[in-house]
């Protein structure tokens, strides 16, 4: 089995655990690591997450504040034009010291939780409960960062609200080209409309 310090995204909290009162500051980037989103929308592994934020020892465990901000690419769903941007999202989540210990102190909610349970739950409670390391020595953030992302992540990325997307027969941007049009219709219809013309002039010989 892995060991928590192993990981780029377990964060050293041992200065500050089962200390009630202290705080310890978090600023640092980490590589993204692999499986965030999808290649329409995601963050690409290796890229730069940003950290920032407090971790504060109350009695039972860890509370951390903060926010990641992470550069996402998507494609407009509408144009389809490639899109960066860094995205932030502020987060809150509790990092209990053990089960048996928050079930002797608290005696509920968050007593029943242990390291198992609490990578299920984190991904279908609200509560955001994560596991800290056996020693608790290491908070590890990747489970909660990716919780969080997947979460917030644009559903509908647009390029701009008022995106005008793609011509429907050319597929050229109509935003680059606001005055796009085709004075030609579509086949289909040119013959639908020699067919119409041939109709109206059997019936109108005169014409
Ligand atoms: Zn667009
Ligand atoms: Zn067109």
């Amino acid at each position: 089995m892995s060991r928590p310090e192993d990981s780029p995204w377990a964060l050293a909290v041992g200065r500050i655990a089962s200390r009630p009162g202290n705080s310890e500051t978090v600023d640092t980037e980490l590589p993204a690591p692999s499986g965030i989103g999808d290649q329409i929308v995601g963050v690409n592994e290796g890229d730069p997450v940003k950290v920032s934020g407090n971790f504060d020892s109350i009695v039972d465990g860890l509370i951390f504040t903060g926010r990641f901000t992470a550069p996402v690419h998507a494609e407009c769903v509408r144009c389809l034009t490639p899109l960066r941007r860094d995205w932030g999202m502020d987060v809150t989540a509790f990092f209990p010291y053990d089960s048996a210990k928050v079930t002797a102190k608290s005696g509920s909610g968050r007593g029943k939780h242990d390291e198992e349970i609490d990578i299920i739950a984190g991904e279908d409670e609200s509560e955001d409960t994560y596991p800290l390391s056996p020693d608790c020595g290491f908070a590890d953030m990747e489970n909660l960062m990716r919780d969080t992302l997947v979460e917030n992540m644009p559903l509908q990325p647009l390029c701009k609200p008022d995106c005008k997307g793609l011509c429907s027969q050319c597929g050229l941007n109509l935003n680059e080209n606001p005055d796009h049009h085709h004075d030609v219709i579509d086949n289909r219809f040119a013959s639908l409309a020699d067919f119409k013309a041939q109709l109206e002039s059997e019936e109108n010989p005169e014409q």
